[in-house]
């Protein structure tokens, strides 16, 4: 695992410690945090006490070479990321994750310091977000890294959100900025490029602090959540973005049997995000419509919430629903419909195309 982000100077092999030793190893410091985890790593399950909510559970794999790369992702924030992206689909459901378990695949070439960094990345995401981490399981993984995390939430069967609730007119919303996590990783994997074609090059990563954090720190917006349930909103539908915007309208849209129009005009962006697209010559929408991996909410409204979400901060009202079943469109800054699919737009698609770019 030779890569300038994760040079780990002390070797510790997994075999000094062995497989219950490495687990008491990495889960000796765990605090549980919530009434509701009753029992947590040390017998052949946890325990997790059921009260009058409701129970969400939601899985991610990541896999080395497919959702990761070890060579600009340091340890530690891949962790943190496994963690927090699942928190975000509870989130998601208007819900509030309380347990974890993670399963990971290793092989020898990891030695227990590289572990220990996930695991720290890990139980950082789960005390920002007060998650436990409750289990999970250890093996050896003939190829790369891979890491489940399985996250457990709770919600009152009234306030959970699905992504098929939207009704005619409903106004439709996202949190915070997009594009910015797309960026980040087109200038990391520019980057390697680079320090493949010359090794004795260093990164050029300063000054991008932002689009970097949003590639390889995800923060869930479980602050949202709260806000929206402060503000006495329940969404109507709702969705977290991991596939980029125009993905995730399109499911509420599907699920909804509902169309929707957004106004490209009301897409937020940060201006590092504009910036970077400007340097690498593409259009920041479509950076939004199909970067994915930014983990905000995209939810909808009734109307008549529209006053209450306005004294939000950091909420952007995009577009509404509309009758044109599973037809979603953006009118353009220079005034032109568009109709979107699930990989950004294309006006030319015919609809045998679109149905496959659904799936
Ligand atoms: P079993 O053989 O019954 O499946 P294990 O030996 O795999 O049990 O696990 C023992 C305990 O350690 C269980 O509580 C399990 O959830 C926990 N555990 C195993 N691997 C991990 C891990 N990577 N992270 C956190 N907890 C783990
Ligand atoms: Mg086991």
């Amino acid at each position: 695992m030779k890569s300038p982000v994760n040079p780990l100077p002390n070797r510790t092999e997994i075999s000094q410690l062995g497989e219950f030793g490495l687990i008491d190893y990495l889960t000796k410091n765990i605090r549980l945090q919530n009434s509701t985890s009753l029992k947590g790593v040390g017998d052949d399950a946890a325990v997790i006490a059921a009260d009058n909510r409701q129970t969400l559970v939601s899985v991610d794999v990541l896999i080395e070479g497919v959702h990761f790369d070890l060579s600009y992702t340091p340890l530690k924030h891949l962790g943190y990321k496994a963690v927090a992206v699942n928190i975000s689909d509870i989130a998601a459901m208007n819900g509030k994750a309380e347990q974890i378990v993670v399963g990971i695949g290793l092989s020898n070439r990891f030695p227990v310091e590289a572990i220990e960094e996930i695991y720290e990345g890990m139980m950082l995401a789960c005390k920002r977000y007060q998650v436990d981490l409750v289990g999970g399981d250890t093996t050896s993984s003939h190829s790369g890294l891979f890491i489940s995390v399985t996250v457990i939430g709770k919600a009152k069967q009234e306030e959970i959100c699905y992504r098929g609730g939207a009704s005619v007119g409903d106004l439709l919303c996202v949190s915070g900025d997009l594009g910015a996590a797309y960026m980040g990783l087109l200038l990391l994997e520019r980057e390697k490029a680079a320090f493949k074609a010359n090794p004795d090059m260093q990164p050029d990563l300063e000054g991008y602090d932002y689009i970097l954090e949003r590639q390889l720190k995800p923060e869930p917006r479980t602050d949202v959540v709260e806000m929206l349930k402060q503000a006495g909103i329940k969404p109507t539908s709702m969705i977290d973005i991991s596939d980029g915007l125009a993905s995730e309208i399109l499911h509420l849209c599907k699920a909804s049997s509902l169309g929707c129009r957004i106004y490209e005009d009301k897409i937020p962006m940060d201006a590092a995000t504009l910036t970077m697209a400007e340097s690498f010559r593409i259009v920041p929408t479509v950076a939004a419509l199909n970067g994915g991996e930014d983990y905000e909410l995209l939810f909808t409204i009734r109307q008549t919430d529209f006053e209450k979400v306005k004294a939000i901060s950091n909420i952007s009202i995009i577009g509404h629903f509309t009758e044109q079943s599973g037809i979603a469109e953006m009118v353009t800054t220079d005034n032109q419909l568009i109709r979107l699919t699930a990989q950004g737009w294309d006006a030319l698609k015919n609809s045998e195309e679109d149905k496959k770019a659904d799936l």
